[in-house]
């Protein structure tokens, strides 16, 4: 079983499906016996809804420079 605090820490994978199935069942369990951490579970679904993903990094310009080679090679 999950504590409160171990919750907060995975939080973020189990939003973004990265946990294992057995830590992902702890931790509804924890959700479904304990109340603050449903909301806080709630809480960060609707952050996450809101922001539409985790917040956007800036693109380093080699990657956007790959990006655009790949681009003008499709239009090819
Ligand atoms: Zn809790």
């Amino acid at each position: 079983m999950l504590t409160c605090k171990e919750l907060t820490e995975v939080i973020t994978d189990y939003l973004e499906g990265r946990l294992t199935l057995g830590r992902r069942l702890s931790f509804r369990l924890h959700v479904m016996i304990c109340r603050p951490c449903r909301a806080y579970l709630r809480q960060m679904r609707l952050t996450i809804g809101a922001l539409g993903a985790p917040p956007a990094e800036p693109v380093p310009p080699e990657v956007l420079e790959e990006m655009l080679r790949r681009f003008r090679h499709w239009q090819r």
